[in-house]
Protein backbone atom coordinates (compact mmCIF):
# COMPACT_ATOMS: atom_id res chain seq x y z
CA UNK A 1 0.00 0.00 0.00
CA UNK A 2 1.26 3.66 -0.80
CA UNK A 3 1.21 5.37 2.35
CA UNK A 4 1.82 8.93 3.42
CA UNK A 5 5.26 8.30 3.68
CA UNK A 6 5.84 6.69 0.80
CA UNK A 7 5.32 8.93 -2.86
CA UNK A 8 3.73 7.72 -5.79
CA UNK A 9 7.17 8.23 -7.34
CA UNK A 10 9.07 6.25 -5.22
CA UNK A 11 6.77 3.79 -5.68
CA UNK A 12 7.26 3.53 -9.30
CA UNK A 13 10.74 3.92 -8.71
CA UNK A 14 10.85 0.34 -6.98
CA UNK A 15 8.78 -0.98 -9.24
CA UNK A 16 10.76 -0.03 -11.99
CA UNK A 17 14.01 -1.53 -10.18
CA UNK A 18 12.31 -5.03 -9.88
CA UNK A 19 11.07 -4.91 -13.53
CA UNK A 20 14.43 -4.37 -14.66
CA UNK A 21 16.26 -6.76 -12.58
CA UNK A 22 13.66 -9.72 -13.93
CA UNK A 23 14.58 -8.38 -17.15
CA UNK A 24 18.36 -8.52 -16.60
CA UNK A 25 18.22 -12.08 -15.25
CA UNK A 26 15.58 -13.08 -17.80
CA UNK A 27 18.53 -14.70 -19.95
CA UNK A 28 19.60 -17.04 -17.06
CA UNK A 29 16.37 -18.14 -16.51
CA UNK A 30 15.72 -19.17 -20.40
CA UNK A 31 19.29 -20.63 -20.08
CA UNK A 32 18.23 -22.24 -16.58
CA UNK A 33 15.38 -24.10 -18.20
CA UNK A 34 17.76 -26.44 -20.79
CA UNK A 35 20.11 -27.22 -17.49
CA UNK A 36 19.33 -30.31 -15.45
CA UNK A 37 17.45 -28.70 -11.66
CA UNK A 38 19.42 -28.46 -8.54
CA UNK A 39 22.37 -31.50 -8.28
CA UNK A 40 21.95 -33.65 -4.90
CA UNK A 41 25.31 -32.35 -3.72
CA UNK A 42 26.18 -29.61 -3.03
CA UNK A 43 23.02 -28.77 -1.30
CA UNK A 44 21.01 -25.81 -3.07
CA UNK A 45 21.29 -23.74 -0.28
CA UNK A 46 25.09 -24.00 -0.14
CA UNK A 47 25.51 -23.85 -3.48
CA UNK A 48 23.11 -20.47 -3.90
CA UNK A 49 25.54 -18.98 -1.46
CA UNK A 50 29.30 -19.95 -3.02
CA UNK A 51 27.71 -19.39 -6.29
CA UNK A 52 27.30 -15.76 -5.32
CA UNK A 53 30.99 -15.89 -4.10
CA UNK A 54 32.19 -17.03 -7.52
CA UNK A 55 29.88 -14.42 -8.97
CA UNK A 56 32.08 -11.62 -6.92
CA UNK A 57 34.65 -13.57 -8.09
CA UNK A 58 33.88 -12.93 -11.65
CA UNK A 59 33.25 -9.27 -11.27
CA UNK A 60 36.61 -8.73 -9.75
CA UNK A 61 38.04 -10.05 -12.68
CA UNK A 62 35.81 -7.43 -14.81
CA UNK A 63 33.67 -9.81 -16.78
CA UNK A 64 30.67 -8.00 -17.26
CA UNK A 65 28.13 -9.70 -15.88
CA UNK A 66 25.64 -8.94 -18.84
CA UNK A 67 28.05 -10.64 -21.31
CA UNK A 68 26.18 -13.94 -21.86
CA UNK A 69 22.60 -12.55 -22.43
CA UNK A 70 23.45 -11.02 -25.37
CA UNK A 71 24.05 -14.93 -26.62
CA UNK A 72 20.78 -15.79 -24.88
CA UNK A 73 17.07 -16.22 -26.52
CA UNK A 74 15.88 -13.97 -24.60
CA UNK A 75 12.04 -14.83 -26.18
CA UNK A 76 10.52 -17.63 -24.28
CA UNK A 77 9.85 -20.84 -26.66
CA UNK A 78 8.53 -24.14 -26.95
CA UNK A 79 10.54 -26.71 -25.26
CA UNK A 80 10.14 -29.74 -26.38
CA UNK A 81 12.27 -31.34 -23.56
CA UNK A 82 13.27 -28.95 -20.70
CA UNK A 83 15.33 -30.37 -18.42
CA UNK A 84 14.49 -27.82 -15.26
CA UNK A 85 10.41 -27.47 -15.06
CA UNK A 86 10.65 -25.09 -11.81
CA UNK A 87 12.69 -22.89 -14.31
CA UNK A 88 10.22 -23.23 -16.88
CA UNK A 89 7.04 -23.00 -14.74
CA UNK A 90 8.89 -19.58 -13.18
CA UNK A 91 9.30 -18.23 -16.73
CA UNK A 92 5.54 -19.27 -17.87
CA UNK A 93 4.21 -17.76 -15.27
CA UNK A 94 6.50 -14.62 -15.04
CA UNK A 95 6.00 -13.76 -18.86
CA UNK A 96 1.86 -14.10 -18.50
CA UNK A 97 2.19 -12.13 -15.11
CA UNK A 98 4.10 -9.53 -17.27
CA UNK A 99 1.87 -9.59 -20.44
CA UNK A 100 -1.38 -9.30 -18.62
CA UNK A 101 0.36 -5.72 -16.37
CA UNK A 102 0.67 -4.13 -19.71
CA UNK A 103 -2.43 -5.00 -20.73
CA UNK A 104 -4.14 -3.18 -18.03
CA UNK A 105 -1.85 -0.36 -17.71
CA UNK A 106 -2.48 0.16 -21.54
CA UNK A 107 -6.24 0.17 -20.94
CA UNK A 108 -5.49 2.55 -18.05
CA UNK A 109 -3.26 5.25 -19.26
CA UNK A 110 -3.03 4.84 -23.05
CA UNK A 111 -4.29 6.85 -25.11
CA UNK A 112 -6.78 5.35 -27.85
CA UNK A 113 -6.03 6.00 -31.26
CA UNK A 114 -6.29 9.38 -32.73
CA UNK A 115 -9.18 9.21 -35.84
CA UNK A 116 -9.13 12.36 -38.19
CA UNK A 117 -12.19 14.07 -40.36
CA UNK A 118 -10.43 13.58 -43.64
CA UNK A 119 -12.98 14.24 -47.15
CA UNK A 120 -14.16 11.15 -48.61
CA UNK A 121 -15.85 13.00 -51.17
CA UNK A 122 -16.96 16.16 -52.31
CA UNK A 123 -18.73 17.72 -49.77
CA UNK A 124 -18.35 14.61 -47.21
CA UNK A 125 -15.69 13.86 -44.56
CA UNK A 126 -15.39 10.91 -42.26
CA UNK A 127 -13.56 9.94 -39.71
CA UNK A 128 -10.46 7.75 -40.22
CA UNK A 129 -8.06 6.12 -37.93
CA UNK A 130 -4.60 7.78 -37.95
CA UNK A 131 -2.12 4.83 -39.02
CA UNK A 132 0.75 6.73 -37.82
CA UNK A 133 -0.85 6.53 -34.18
CA UNK A 134 -2.34 3.27 -34.59
CA UNK A 135 1.29 1.77 -35.31
CA UNK A 136 3.84 4.30 -33.22
CA UNK A 137 6.12 1.61 -31.09
CA UNK A 138 5.60 3.65 -28.28
CA UNK A 139 2.10 1.61 -27.90
CA UNK A 140 1.31 -1.48 -25.75
CA UNK A 141 -0.38 -3.48 -28.89
CA UNK A 142 -2.83 -5.79 -27.69
CA UNK A 143 -3.05 -9.36 -28.69
CA UNK A 144 -5.80 -10.86 -30.96
CA UNK A 145 -6.74 -14.83 -31.93
CA UNK A 146 -4.51 -13.74 -35.20
CA UNK A 147 -1.65 -11.36 -33.84
CA UNK A 148 0.36 -10.88 -30.79
CA UNK A 149 0.58 -7.93 -30.38
CA UNK A 150 3.58 -6.51 -28.32
CA UNK A 151 3.59 -9.95 -27.04
CA UNK A 152 5.42 -11.25 -30.04
CA UNK A 153 8.56 -9.15 -28.68
CA UNK A 154 8.59 -10.98 -25.06
CA UNK A 155 9.32 -10.56 -21.78
CA UNK A 156 11.86 -7.90 -22.40
CA UNK A 157 9.79 -4.99 -24.34
CA UNK A 158 6.65 -5.70 -21.85
CA UNK A 159 8.92 -5.41 -18.48
CA UNK A 160 10.84 -1.88 -20.24
CA UNK A 161 7.12 -0.67 -21.15
CA UNK A 162 6.11 -1.12 -18.18
CA UNK A 163 8.50 0.70 -16.33
CA UNK A 164 8.60 3.19 -18.62
CA UNK A 165 4.55 3.77 -17.19
CA UNK A 166 5.90 2.99 -13.54
CA UNK A 167 8.33 6.11 -13.69
CA UNK A 168 5.51 8.14 -15.86
CA UNK A 169 7.84 8.72 -18.52
CA UNK A 170 6.32 10.96 -21.41
CA UNK A 171 5.86 10.36 -24.98
CA UNK A 172 4.11 13.18 -26.19
CA UNK A 173 0.34 12.52 -25.38
CA UNK A 174 0.13 9.04 -25.47
CA UNK A 175 0.03 8.36 -21.93
CA UNK A 176 -1.51 9.34 -18.83
CA UNK A 177 -0.18 8.93 -15.27
CA UNK A 178 -0.34 5.87 -13.26
CA UNK A 179 -3.16 6.38 -11.18
CA UNK A 180 -1.72 5.42 -7.54
CA UNK A 181 -3.86 2.45 -6.76
CA UNK A 182 -2.70 0.81 -10.26
CA UNK A 183 0.38 1.79 -9.38
CA UNK A 184 0.67 -0.12 -5.93
CA UNK A 185 -0.75 -3.42 -8.42
CA UNK A 186 2.43 -2.60 -10.42
CA UNK A 187 4.86 -2.83 -7.69
CA UNK A 188 3.23 -5.97 -6.35
CA UNK A 189 3.47 -7.65 -9.75
CA UNK A 190 6.94 -6.60 -10.19
CA UNK A 191 8.50 -7.63 -6.77
CA UNK A 192 6.60 -10.83 -6.77
CA UNK A 193 8.22 -11.85 -10.26
CA UNK A 194 11.06 -10.80 -8.86
CA UNK A 195 11.35 -12.90 -6.42
CA UNK A 196 9.83 -15.91 -8.50
CA UNK A 197 12.99 -15.41 -10.65
CA UNK A 198 15.11 -15.11 -8.50
CA UNK A 199 13.54 -18.10 -6.28
CA UNK A 200 14.01 -20.58 -9.80
CA UNK A 201 17.70 -19.01 -9.82
CA UNK A 202 18.20 -19.92 -6.28
CA UNK A 203 19.36 -16.30 -5.32
CA UNK A 204 16.88 -15.32 -3.45
CA UNK A 205 17.20 -14.30 0.45
CA UNK A 206 18.26 -17.21 2.73
CA UNK A 207 20.63 -18.19 5.68
CA UNK A 208 22.86 -20.67 5.96
CA UNK A 209 24.76 -22.43 8.51
CA UNK A 210 28.17 -22.82 7.35
CA UNK A 211 29.95 -26.15 8.32
CA UNK A 212 33.41 -24.23 8.22
CA UNK A 213 34.33 -22.29 11.13
CA UNK A 214 35.78 -19.24 11.61
CA UNK A 215 39.40 -19.38 10.22
CA UNK A 216 40.94 -16.88 13.30
CA UNK A 217 38.74 -17.69 16.31
CA UNK A 218 36.81 -21.31 15.65
CA UNK A 219 33.38 -19.47 16.29
CA UNK A 220 30.19 -20.61 14.19
CA UNK A 221 30.05 -18.66 10.97
CA UNK A 222 26.09 -17.67 9.32
CA UNK A 223 26.02 -17.36 5.66
CA UNK A 224 23.24 -14.99 4.24
CA UNK A 225 21.82 -13.86 0.94
CA UNK A 226 19.35 -11.14 0.04
CA UNK A 227 17.79 -10.93 -3.07
CA UNK A 228 19.07 -8.11 -5.10
CA UNK A 229 21.50 -7.22 -2.10
CA UNK A 230 24.86 -7.78 -0.93
CA UNK A 231 25.68 -10.98 0.58
CA UNK A 232 27.46 -11.28 3.97
CA UNK A 233 28.82 -13.55 6.85
CA UNK A 234 28.79 -13.63 10.21
CA UNK A 235 30.55 -14.84 13.13
CA UNK A 236 29.10 -15.85 16.56
CA UNK A 237 32.04 -15.22 18.91
CA UNK A 238 31.40 -11.35 18.99
CA UNK A 239 34.62 -8.81 19.55
CA UNK A 240 36.92 -11.55 20.94
CA UNK A 241 37.10 -12.87 17.52
CA UNK A 242 40.20 -11.33 15.97
CA UNK A 243 39.41 -11.65 12.20
CA UNK A 244 40.12 -8.26 10.03
CA UNK A 245 36.90 -7.30 9.23
CA UNK A 246 34.58 -4.94 10.88
CA UNK A 247 32.10 -5.62 13.57
CA UNK A 248 28.23 -5.19 13.02
CA UNK A 249 25.50 -3.82 15.58
CA UNK A 250 25.93 -6.90 17.79
CA UNK A 251 29.46 -6.68 18.04
CA UNK A 252 29.69 -10.02 15.82
CA UNK A 253 32.33 -9.66 12.84
CA UNK A 254 30.88 -9.72 9.61
CA UNK A 255 31.93 -9.55 6.24
CA UNK A 256 30.13 -7.81 3.38
CA UNK A 257 30.51 -8.46 -0.53
CA UNK A 258 34.00 -7.93 -1.43
CA UNK A 259 35.47 -9.01 2.34
CA UNK A 260 33.40 -12.07 1.31
CA UNK A 261 36.61 -13.02 -1.23
CA UNK A 262 39.27 -12.73 1.61
CA UNK A 263 37.22 -14.74 4.04
CA UNK A 264 36.59 -17.72 1.23
CA UNK A 265 40.53 -17.41 0.84
CA UNK A 266 41.07 -17.95 4.80
CA UNK A 267 38.31 -20.83 5.14
CA UNK A 268 40.24 -22.71 1.86
CA UNK A 269 43.59 -22.73 2.89
CA UNK A 270 44.71 -26.61 3.38
CA UNK A 271 41.57 -27.37 1.86
CA UNK A 272 40.52 -27.73 -1.73
CA UNK A 273 37.05 -28.20 -1.73
CA UNK A 274 34.52 -25.94 0.72
CA UNK A 275 31.43 -29.08 1.79
CA UNK A 276 27.84 -28.35 3.72
CA UNK A 277 26.31 -29.83 6.43
ZN1 LIG B 1 35.52 -15.45 14.33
Amino acid sequence: MTTATTTPAAVGRRAAVDLAAIREQWGDLLAAIEQPPAAEWPPRECRGFLDQLAARDADLDEIPATAAIGRMPLVLREHPAPLNLDALDAALDTERELFELADTLAAAVQRSVRRALKPTRPGRTAAVVDGADRTDPARWHYASPTDPGSRAFGLHWAAVWCEGRALNEASGDLFRPVPLRLLDEVAAVARRSRERVERALGRDARTTTLDRLCPWCGGQLTGRTRAGGESSVTCSTGQACTAPVRADFRGHRAWHGAELVDLYAAMNVGSQTPTCP
